[in-house]
């Protein structure tokens, strides 16, 4: 049996031409588009929607398809074309839009695509709202429009433009220039090369690209982790660059390689962009369950907090609006700075983390040693929604003495470290987040899952 197509919070994402289709793409352009339009303040009020896509050739098709069920519903559509997807969420607040979508499978391999929604304030819908949408797509009573009052589509060609000065306008980019960092980027061919290498140039970088085509053809598994950026810590040494980027193909996920050419892992973008924020001020910042004890003890430092969240950006966005967050994001390279957007943003956290250098003087990897790191296991294996509960019920037998909280899947909290199990919302797995002091501890509980999930699925 094929993969199902799935719909949640962070939008649909499938198989193209097997579930993701242009007939389908086009209905949820029109659930979108019946959604915002029942939000309306005014029968006169004219709606309009931005739309941009990664660089994946399916791309095209499925960004026509959301804009022809836009329109037919009687939006208006702003054609971004390629850009990444802060560029959207940045675009959708600049010029005032109801709501913007962004074709993308994010870190997906290359067969995925998908569609994703923003509201108005450049965020995904909530929950509620997500659900709402759903109810749109598969009851199909959408208000066409007559011929007149079909939506129009006008092309904007000014997202690069307008993210790299909201970016830049948060460090201080005549301090950076003056360093003259010698920088290589990795865009994995995604939508990130360009606007990535304008930025760096900008602020006086000496930018060594790779895979900065927007070909869409990935050079390696898009997911920017140490396995798929071994060409990029390669070139770092070969180079002897101060600092190696890697993004994932819609650029809000942010991977860093320090001068020796080792690829630190996600977790410690978010931490070293933290250590540069909570240097300057304090405050809260919010994170999710699955993310790193490394922001926690940044914060501590500079006597600020970090909130939890349920995983989802979405969920980490809403509590940053909330309670006015100075930093946020996920362990999974994902930096949110509100002062760029609500969004997690690579080009946010390659700007801070530079900004961080120039300030300190110091290289990324004296940087890294000062944070006091910890050992964390990220695995995966395949388990329906069903299977990933039978898991969790098990694990909570096994595991009766940890500290539980069961906001989003079950994060177990033991003395030496935590563990954190969860369906995930847009792939049919189960994620197994584990952080101790040292490997050893946390390959014991992991190994303990491994052990359940023996028992549970044979
Ligand atoms: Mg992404």
């Amino acid at each position: 049996m094929t993969e199902q197509l799935i719909i949640s919070i962070s939008g649909m994402r499938g198989i193209v031409g097997e579930n993701l289709t242009d007939s389908i793409a086009a209905d949820y352009g029109r659930a979108f588009g019946t959604f915002l339009k029942d939000g309306k303040t005014s029968a006169m009020e004219k709606l309009s929607v931005c739309v941009g896509r990664d660089s994946r050739p399916s791309g095209q098709m499925l960004k026509s398809a959301v804009t022809d069920g836009l329109c037919s519903v009687g939006i208006d559509v702003i054609d971004l074309e390629v850009v990444t997807t802060p560029g959207v969420s940045i675009m959708v607040r600049e010029l005032g839009c109801s709501g913007g979508v962004v074709i993308t499978a994010s870190h997906n391999p290359a067969q995925y695509n998908g569609i994703k929604l923003l509201l108005g304030n450049g965020i995904a819908p909530l929950p509620d709202s997500a659900e709402k949408i759903r109810q749109y797509f598969f009851d199909k009573r959408f208000p066409f429009v007559d011929a007149v009052n079909y939506g129009r589509v006008t092309c904007n060609e000014q997202t690069d433009t307008i993210h790299i000065v909201k970016v830049l306008a948060i460090v201080d980019k005549e301090a950076i220039a003056a360093k003259k960092f010698s920088v290589v980027l990795d865009s994995v061919n995604g939508a990130g090369g360009r606007v990535t290498k304008k930025m760096l140039s900008k602020i006086g970088c000496a930018v060594s690209a790779m895979n900065d085509e927007p070909s869409g053809l990935f050079a390696h598994n898009p997911e920017p982790t140490a396995e798929s950026l071994k060409d990029l810590c390669e070139k770092v040494r070969a180079y002897g660059a101060d600092i190696g980027f890697g993004q994932d193909p819609d650029a809000d996920r942010l991977a860093i390689v320090d001068e020796n050419g080792k690829c630190l892992g996600e977790e410690y973008t978010l931490a070293l962009a933290a250590t540069y924020i909570f240097s300057k001020k304090t405050g809260k910042a919010a994170t999710n369950l699955s993310t790193s004890r490394m922001i926690d003890d940044i914060a501590a430092k500079a006597g600020g907090k970090v909130i939890r969240t349920a995983v989802g950006e979405v969920n980490v966005a809403a509590a940053m609006l909330e309670n006015d967050c100075i930093i946020g994001g996920e362990g999974n390279g994902g930096v949110i700075d509100l002062r760029v957007g609500p969004v997690r943003d690579s080009l946010v956290g390659i700007a801070l983390v530079l900004q961080l250098m120039v300030e300190t003087g110091k290289t990324i990897s004296q940087l890294v040693s000062e944070i006091a790191g910890y050992y964390m296991i990220k695995d995966k294996f395949a388990a329906d929604k069903s299977q990933a509960e039978r898991i969790i019920d098990s694990a909570k037998k096994v595991f009766a003495d940890a500290e539980i909280n069961t906001t989003d899947g079950c994060r177990f909290d033991f003395k030496d470290g935590w563990l954190h199990l969860r369906a995930s919302n847009t792939e049919p797995v189960m994620r197994v987040i584990v952080e101790a002091k040292n490997q050893s501890i946390a390959r014991r509980y992991i190994d303990a899952v491994l052990g359940i999930r023996g028992q549970i699925l044979g």
